[in-house]
């Protein structure tokens, strides 16, 4: 790969690369590049390629060639530029090595800051900046390398500085003088050389390659392994390095650092939002160590600080800042996330991205950026992730309930979440695993921690500001999160926290308020969310947007009222057998699985008809005009089965039969492999009196909502598990008798389909067949899945991981589909299906109807609808929008 470019330059109002730039110099990188454009004050820097991590690993982690001459150029331009000269003794030029993937990611390198600094250049520094300051930034760099570059722990200089300042009896670092930090370094130094076996490195050049080398090699550690693979990022995107002039905001109280958002990122709301700390370096803010004040005087309340807002503390500063954060969000179009430090009065910009936000957030940010006209309101629906919606659909916890707050801090991500307390992150995720649901509480949290909040329903530290890590992730997850809960005292080892004089146990269980910032004690009632508003604003958007429509599981009234009001537009799949093991019902339908003879089944399904007619009038009236697919009985009849010896008394009773002549009767419905056993419309074709009922429930309940509101439903009659041809020739006949007969009845005709699942390989094969009979196929990708690829989706999750952690499959098949196998056969069975019969209705109804992937794979196919559980109907609908205007984007 030579004639490449590997290093990217910026500063000093230009730069050789730009914010559309992300894929190779990381988004870090694009965008110092892109500020340093806009002429805004960014320290001079350069920046390795992506390009040159991805060759670092091609070439068995060496680094290319002319990688070297090319970073020299650029340290020389910044030497240049900042008239400093690396490694130089008298006025030395210090940077900063900052990892920076495409796409921000926790797990990455810690930044390395001071880098540049020996026993001879510290003095260079010390006469020009003071002594104090340099070898305090001396004694942090050694530190910090040794941590990040070297894999030295923490504690060991921490014991050092502490064992010194009780010698000397110190209780502030600021105590100490140059003199002290100057034996402390030379302490460091000598426990260095005794568990490395050899100095630390002093040449300048040394450490900035070691540095460099740590930031690639940090994209194969374990955290990032895993990152990537909860948010989907290739190993192949590789990581940039940028190396950048330090600017110092720990040089007295004239200087400063700190992080800020254009809009609140929990609200979404458009005030001017972040967190600083006078005299202070880098990760100071972020790592919660000490707690930070605010910068804008309005959001003062909202910080438990008793420092001076930025806004008082350095008035010209703030005015500058807000004119930066204006600049970076018109032209970003975005909300922006920045980081800035203040060198003795003077503002340095050293990052911005768009910044994470909670999915309230999202939406509030999307719509109102729309109304300003800062963007139209199609960006306005790709700007909200459908699968983040899920956090605004769920419930939170209602005005009127009764709260018990344990301990109040910081409202660091909204939303609600009840569960066991746990305090580590190791056991919160085994809990999870067994299904448990656990609230994380920390003191803090750090990368190591990503799994643990993962598995948990909530988030607690009680340390950290609204830009901690914990707030920071918690946000990106959608989890509820309390930040900076001081009152609270965590002992993990003894297993319980204390607040208020109150103490709490391990596994107790509390309630989380993240938009209130409190923990409460015990199980709290929780409310349905506010669907108009921004929502339904968003929603009408994407629903301009969208081509594909969008249907619902559902067969309780309750599950179709709330499939309603999330925007269902039909029925997709109503499953019969739900409505069979209600407490009254179940008894019935067992006796008529256990008649030995046609009449004693006909004699229960003629009690089973009005139950199921019924429910399905119910439906019809819920549901008006729009279609309702209605499936016929699916499952293997065992699973309606007798179990105890008690159930087969009552059922041995109410069908008047022997309880013995019941048990054997029970025994011989017994399967080996029931899934693929005498189930779907085999049911149908040796039972036809059951499928015979459930028709004239169908069309009964139909005309008689047609009748009571004078309008007509529209049923969809599926039969399931259909292989040939043949079999749904012979069913639909009946359904069609069935029909006539009833509308004969009654006095009423009114339109009907009857179509099919297709969910097993032949079926998708025949669909060309299948299509004569058929007025519709629903794709029942569940099934369709076990079948395809023979793995039985109950048994699936032993090996399941196993496969997912080999990259076998990328993902759960049963979650996002096969698009290369299972989505092979649905594209053929559209295809097919439609040469037979153009305009043949297609849909989806397994749970991949709701998952964002799988509904944009849908809408490339051109299927007609997709159904899924109502809590999913709104994501579905934002995904086909944005598969909409992805394509149209193409
Ligand atoms: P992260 O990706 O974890 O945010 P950064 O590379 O942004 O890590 O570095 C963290 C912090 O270190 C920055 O927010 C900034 O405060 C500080 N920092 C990084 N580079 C410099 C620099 N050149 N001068 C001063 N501070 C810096
Ligand atoms: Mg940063
Ligand atoms: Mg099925």
């Amino acid at each position: 790969m030579t004639g490449d470019k590997w290093v990217y330059r910026f500063g000093g109002g230009s730069a050789d690369g730009n914010t559309g730039m992300k894929n190779l110099l990381g988004g870090k990188g694009a965008n110092l590049a892109e500020m340093a454009r806009l002429g805004l004050p960014v320290p001079p820097g350069f920046t390795l390629t992506t390009a040159v991590c991805t060759a670092y690993y091609d070439r068995g982690e060496t680094y290319p060639d002319g990688l070297e001459k090319e970073v020299n150029e650029a340290l020389a331009a910044v030497e240049k530029e900042t008239g400093k000269v690396f490694g130089d003794n008298d006025n030395p030029l210090l940077v900063s090595v900052r990892s920076g993937a495409r796409a921000s990611m926790p797990g990455m390198m810690d930044t390395v800051l001071n880098l540049g600094l020996s026993d001879v250049t510290v003095e260079g520094l010390a006469k020009k900046a003071g002594e104090r300051f340099a070898y305090d930034s001396y004694r942090r760099f050694i530190q910090m390398y040794c941590n990040v570059v070297l894999g030295m722990k923490h504690d060991i200089f921490e014991h050092i500085l502490d064992d010194y300042k009780e010698r000397f009896e110190y209780n502030l670092d600021t105590e100490l003088s140059a003199d002290d930090w100057k034996e402390i370094i030379s302490q460091y130094k000598a426990a260095i050389r005794k568990q490395l076996g050899k100095p630390f490195p002093d040449d300048p050049h040394e450490q900035l390659w070691g540095a460099v080398g740590a930031v690639f090699g940090s994209w194969m550690n374990d955290r990032a392994k895993l990152y990537r693979k909860l948010n989907d990022i290739p190993a192949e995107w590789g990581t940039a390095v940028n190396v950048q002039s330090m600017v110092f905001g720990n040089m007295g109280e004239t200087s400063a650092t700190g992080v800020a958002f254009t809009r609140d990122p929990s609200t979404g709301e458009k005030v001017f939002y972040g967190e600083f700390l006078i005299n202070a370096q880098g990760e100071d803010v972020v790592a919660g160590i000490r707690t930070p004040a605010p910068i804008s005087r309005s959001r003062a309340d909202a910080i438990s600080s008793d420092e001076a807002p930025l806004e008082e503390a350095m008035p010209k500063v703030y005015n500058e800042l807000v004119e930066v954060a204006n600049t970076l969000e018109s032209h970003y179009r975005d909300m922006q996330d920045i980081e800035f430090t203040v060198e003795d009065n003077k503002l340095y910009m050293l990052q911005t991205r768009s910044g994470k936000r909670t999915a309230a957030a999202a939406l509030k940010i999307a719509v109102d950026m729309a109304q300003e006209g800062l963007i139209n309101e199609e960006e306005a629906v790709l700007r909200l992730m459908p699968g983040q919606l899920d956090q605004l659909l769920h419930p939170t916890i209602s005005a009127d309930a009764k709260r018990d707050v344990i301990v109040k801090g910081l409202p660091a991500s909204p939303g609600a979440a009840v569960g066991k307390v746990v305090f580590s992150s190791d056991e919160a995720a085994e809990r999870a695993e067994k299904g448990e649901d656990v609230i994380l509480m920390r003191v803090e949290t750090s990368p190591e921690d990503i799994h643990g909040m993962h598995a948990a329903r909530a988030i607690v530290t009680s340390r950290g500001g609204m830009t901690s890590h914990a707030a920071v992730v918690a946000r990106g997850m959608g989890r509820p999160c309390v930040c900076g809960a001081g009152g609270l005292h965590i002992d993990a080892e003894k297993g319980v926290f204390r607040s208020g004089g109150r103490e709490f146990k391990k596994g107790d269980i509390v309630t989380i308020d993240g938009a209130e910032g409190e923990v409460l004690s015990g199980e709290v009632d929780m409310v349905n969310p506010d669907l108009s508003g921004d929502f339904g604003k968003l929603m009408e958007w994407a629903d301009r947007a969208r081509t594909l429509k969008v249907r619902t599981n559902a067969e309780t009234p309750h599950d179709v009222e709330t499939a309603i009001s999330f925007g269902a537009e039909g029925v997709g799949l109503c499953r019969t057998e739900h409505m069979f093991f209600e407490s009254e019902r179940i008894p019935v339908v067992r006796s008529m699985i256990l008649a030995n003879d046609k009449k004693g089944r006909e004699a229960a399904l003629s009690k089973l008809l009005p139950m199921q007619r019924g429910d399905f009038a119910e439906i019809f009236r819920l549901m008006g005009e729009r279609p309702c697919t209605i499936r016929l009985l699916d499952p293997p009849l065992h699973e309606f089965l007798p179990h105890s010896e008690d159930e087969m008394a009552e059922v041995a009773k109410s069908a008047g039969v022997d309880i013995e002549v019941l048990k054997r009767q029970a025994n011989e419905l017994h399967e080996n492999n029931p899934m693929l056993g005498h189930r779907g419309c085999r049911l149908g074709i040796t039972y036809p009196e059951i499928y015979e009922m459930q028709a004239r429930a169908i069309f009964e309940a139909a005309v008689q909502i047609a009748k009571d509101t004078g309008y007509s439903p529209i049923p969809e009659v599926m039969i399931p598990l259909v292989g040939t041809r043949k079999e749904l020739d012979i069913l639909k006949e009946k359904v069609d008798a069935t029909a006539q007969a009833v509308f004969k009845e009654t006095g009423t005709e009114l339109e009907y389909l009857v179509g099919t699942m297709i969910e097993l390989p032949r079926a998708a094969l025949q669909a060309g067949q299948i299509a004569e009979t058929a007025d519709f196929f629903s794709f029942g990708t569940n099934d369709l899945t076990q079948t395809t690829l023979g793995i039985s989706r109950d048994d699936a999750a032993r090996f399941l991981k196993d496969y997912e952690d080999q990259g076998i499959y990328e993902k759960d098949p049963f979650v996002t589909l096969d698009q290369d196998g299972v989505g092979e056969l649905v594209r053929i069975a559209a295809e097919r299906g439609r040469k037979t019969k153009t305009g043949i209705k297609l849909g989806i109804c397994g749970e991949h109807g709701g998952d964002p992937a799988s509904v944009a794979f849908c809408h490339r196919l051109g299927l007609n609808y997709v159904s899924c559980s109502p809590y999913r109907v709104p994501i579905a609908r934002l995904a086909a929008a944005h598969a909409a205007l992805q394509k149209a984007d193409a």
